[in-house]
């Protein structure tokens, strides 16, 4: 039986994204005034690739040399050695890398590939969280966050906050282009969650202005500040709450229980044996000191034979027995970007907690936003890429697939990611050894 080649969304390719990765960076200005060896495009592709082929170390990655792959496959005209690449990214502001990520974004919006991501009534659901990802005692730079101890020692640490378009329902996840907490030049202060989220959300509608989202965060984000800069940057909400954090809210809640306001709804899934179980309550003052911040309360338990899990969120959505089941999966898909954006990017293959070389001024900051570019080109393929898709089944993981896809790429000449992944899918045709024949 013939095999027949999957298709492709042609400009969500590998290839295609690799060329439109290369002309962003391109399209940057080069920092550098003399001693231009290596170009900033040749250098910061050439990270881009070594996060794109998974390469554990940028050692390992130096030591390979793929350079005719990474000439014909990424576009690189000449690499940089280790020393190189971190001399020439360290002194980058992350923030040039902002309009590559918007251009790869567009290509998701073309031709309907976003559209199965939409959650309710034409709105995205983003989910925003801070992660740490290096932590260290004697190794630090000029961006790094400062813990002092009791005994005066320092631990240095860098944080981000992750931004990833999610769905219940689909696995994959679109990243955006994080917002890093680090700390700002000539202050003393350390940068937090809580100001990156304001700058991470003003960014985010000045680059898609008229895109729908719903936020989701976990309950530190549910305080009266920040649901005010949700409501100015015109951000729908689900926020997770808690009693303990949140005591007067649920004080009302238990008020108004008692009043029979609230609403009470429960649906039974028979074929799964689960009790899901509601209570909601609209129109209420999220806490004491402002009242005037009204937000609509959702309490919910899953309830099973063998255990019950409990969820409480506030929204600024209107909630009825109609849509308080989908408000509830939104709220609990929060955790894809724990799971699948940060887990995948520190377990998968991502090594994101590694060190490729810390730098003294923003390369530990740079590596980091290169990797998040690189994991959202690898879910174009994931979503959209019906060859990546059949060799990932095939192969049953992803680091095995990253593995094998290292190894064609350091062995062979290939012309592209596409000849690649059809290697992995239908095997490469090896050729016979041809023996000379001894007929003396
Ligand atoms: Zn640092």
């Amino acid at each position: 039986m013939a095999i027949v080649a999957p298709q492709v969304r042609k400009h969500l390719s590998a290839d295609a994204l690799f060329h439109l990765v290369r002309s962003g960076f391109a399209s940057l200005p080069d920092h550098r005034l003399d001693d231009i060896d290596i170009s900033l495009p040749d250098a910061l592709m050439s990270a881009f690739a070594m996060f794109s082929l998974k390469a554990p170390s940028l050692l390992a990655f130096d030591k390979e040399r793929a350079e005719g792959n990474l000439r014909t496959i990424y576009g690189i005209a000449r690499v940089p050695c280790d020393t190189q690449m971190r001399a020439i990214l360290d002194p980058l502001s992350p923030k040039v890398l902002r309009p590559v990520f918007k251009s790869v974004f567009r290509q998701w919006q073309r031709g309907k590939a976003l559209e199965p991501m939409t959650f309710l009534d034409g709105h995205y659901l983003l989910a925003l969280d801070g992660t740490e990802y290096f932590s260290s005692k004697t190794i630090h730079c000029a961006s790094c966050l400062h813990k002092v101890h009791r005994n005066g020692s320092i631990t240095y640490f860098h944080q981000l906050l992750g931004a990833a378009i999610i769905h219940p329902d689909l696995r994959a996840v679109i990243p955006l282009m994080p917002e890093p907490i680090v700390r700002h030049d000539g202050t003393a202060k350390n940068d937090c969650e809580r100001n990156a989220t304001k700058r991470f959300v003003a960014k985010l509608r000045q680059d898609h202005p008229h895109l729908k989202f719903i936020v989701t965060e976990d309950s530190l984000s549910a305080n009266a500040p920040h649901i005010e800069t949700l409501h100015e940057y015109g951000l729908h909400y689900i926020l997770g709450v808690k009693a303990g954090d949140h005591t007067y809210l649920f004080q009302q809640v238990q008020a108004a229980e008692h009043a029979g306001h609230v609403t009470a709804y429960e649906r039974h899934d028979r074929a799964a044996g689960r009790v899901h179980r509601f209570r909601f309550l609209n129109d209420v003052s999220l806490n004491a000191s402002n009242p005037d911040v009204r937000v609509n309360f959702i309490e919910y338990w899953e309830i099973s034979d063998d255990k019950v899990q409990h969820f409480s969120w506030v929204t600024d959505l209107r909630v009825n027995t109609r849509n308080v089941f989908h408000l509830m999966r939104g709220g609990r898909a929060r955790w894809k970007i724990e799971n699948e954006t940060f887990h995948t990017l520190k377990n998968q293959g991502y090594n994101f907690e590694h060190n490729y070389g810390h730098g003294e001024q923003n390369l530990s900051v740079v590596f980091a936003m290169l990797m998040m570019l690189a994991f959202l080109v690898d879910q174009a393929q994931q979503v959209c890429c019906a060859l990546f898709q059949a060799v990932w089944a095939k192969l049953g993981s992803k680091r095995l697939l990253w593995e094998r896809m290292r190894a064609l790429f350091y062995t062979y000449a290939l012309v592209s990611m596409r000849q690649l992944f059809e290697a992995l899918f239908y095997g490469l045709q090896k050729p016979t050894p041809v023996f000379g024949v001894d007929s003396t």
